[in-house]
């Protein structure tokens, strides 16, 4: 949710006053989650957000001209779609039939068409589509639709059926040219607000959901990860102590994150990328279980200061990367930016060897 509001707050960036609210907003939701201001810096920067807002996105519109993600796209069209559902006596029902039309009652020049499912349960989906390119302003798509339900092939269905439900909502009929580019920089776009409804099979819901699921891909990964991670750090402290425990996880973590993310920024093929690239984040992931659990070894009865402390030290860092790798790719290109990474991942796994997690932090005692 946080970092839903941030977008939003990078998204309006150019009214500032609503920036600042926002921004306020994002404060006082971070303090009632988790009651410190460690992550304060982070949530105003805001990491990746998915945006699945359906047809024509308010924040996705503002994304479209910010990013030009529309450039060299062919332009996105829409249409209005109504539907129903009604209970049908029983004899009428055939579950599974689908029917499809085109044209009538709409005139030849006006471009829409009606769907009907038999459904399980003596239920009937129905519905009328019209483009919203129509030139006659006296036109009433939802009109055309009770008119269409009077057609003598399906007129006999309702009656002496109830309707139980109805609604209305726009859809894309661009297709696939005019899917816009679908990244910018700190989200991506899925489902009907990228455009992915397939036009001549009036279906998008399962593109919405597999979008929706390759963009959540890397983060499943790197959950998945982020316990394994947490539980073979806690086997190893139980069998070799903390230090060791702590260790290993950590450092096998940060060696896969440099050695994936240098793979997947040379890599040839997009495909190989992408999933060395994610396999870098599971890594990141991996190693955080040991970083907690050190830090809380380490720290004790500081363990929640000292939480704040490595966050905000985590968040600053964020800070500097963002604008000083653009800086780096200007003097040596993307990738061999990006590949610093690399570096310093193996560089936090050398340290790694430094770090004595059996001798915690000791107070000094008090004087007299
Ligand atoms: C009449 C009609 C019939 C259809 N029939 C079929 C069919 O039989 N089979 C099929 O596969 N597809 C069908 N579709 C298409 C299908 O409904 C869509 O492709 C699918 O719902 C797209 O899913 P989505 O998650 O991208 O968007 P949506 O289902 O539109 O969901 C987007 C959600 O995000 C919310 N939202 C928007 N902006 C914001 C914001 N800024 N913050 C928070 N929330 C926000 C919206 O309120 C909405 O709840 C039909 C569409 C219509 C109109």
């Amino acid at each position: 949710m946080r970092e839903c509001i941030s977008t939003c707050a990078q998204i309006y960036r150019r009214d500032r006053m609503l920036q600042l609210l926002v921004y306020l907003c994002v404060f006082v939701v971070g303090f009632a989650i988790d009651n410190t201001i460690g992550n304060l810096l982070g949530n105003l920067i805001g990491k990746q957000t998915i945006l699945a807002e359906g047809c024509r996105g308010h924040l996705t519109k503002d994304l479209f001209e910010k990013f030009n993600l529309r450039e060299g796209k062919d332009p996105q069209t829409f249409a209005l779609g109504i539907k129903e559902l009604w209970d049908i006596e029983p004899e009428k029902s055939k579950p599974g039939a689908v029917w499809h039309s085109v044209g009538w009652p709409l005139a030849t020049d006006t471009y829409g068409g009606s769907f009907l499912y038999h459904l399980n349960g003596n239920q009937v989906a129905v519905g009328y589509v019209v483009g919203l390119d129509y030139s006659n302003p006296h036109l009433s798509p939802f009109e055309e639709f009770q008119r269409f339900k009077t057609h003598p092939a399906v007129k006999s269905i309702f009656e002496g059926g109830r309707r139980v439900s109805y609604g209305a909502r726009a859809l894309n009929e661009g297709g696939f040219q005019s899917v816009p580019k679908l990244t910018f920089p700190g989200g991506c776009l899925v489902g009907c607000t990228a455009g992915f409804l397939n036009v001549p099979k009036i279906k998008g819901t399962h593109t919405a959901m597999k979008s929706g699921m390759l963009a959540a891909a890397p983060w499943l990964l790197g959950a998945v990860a982020a316990t394994m991670g947490g539980w073979v750090c806690d086997t190893l402290c139980g069998r070799l102590g903390p230090n060791l425990g702590c260790r290993i996880p950590a450092m096998t973590g940060l060696i896969g994150t440099g050695l994936f993310l240098y793979l997947g920024l040379y890599s040839p093929s997009p495909y190989v990328a992408v999933a060395l690239l994610s396999l870098c984040y599971a890594f990141t992931q991996f190693a955080e279980g040991s970083f907690w659990s050190a830090q809380i070894h380490l720290a004790g009865p500081y363990s929640a200061p000292a939480c704040g402390l490595m966050n905000t030290g985590g968040s600053v860092s964020g800070i500097i990367v963002g604008p000083l790798m653009p800086f780096l790719a200007l003097k040596i290109g993307w990738v061999a930016a990006l590949s610093t990474g690399t570096l310093v991942a193996f560089l936090g796994a050398v340290i790694w060897l430094f770090i004595r997690i059996d001798q915690p932090f000791q107070p000094r005692a008090a004087t007299a």
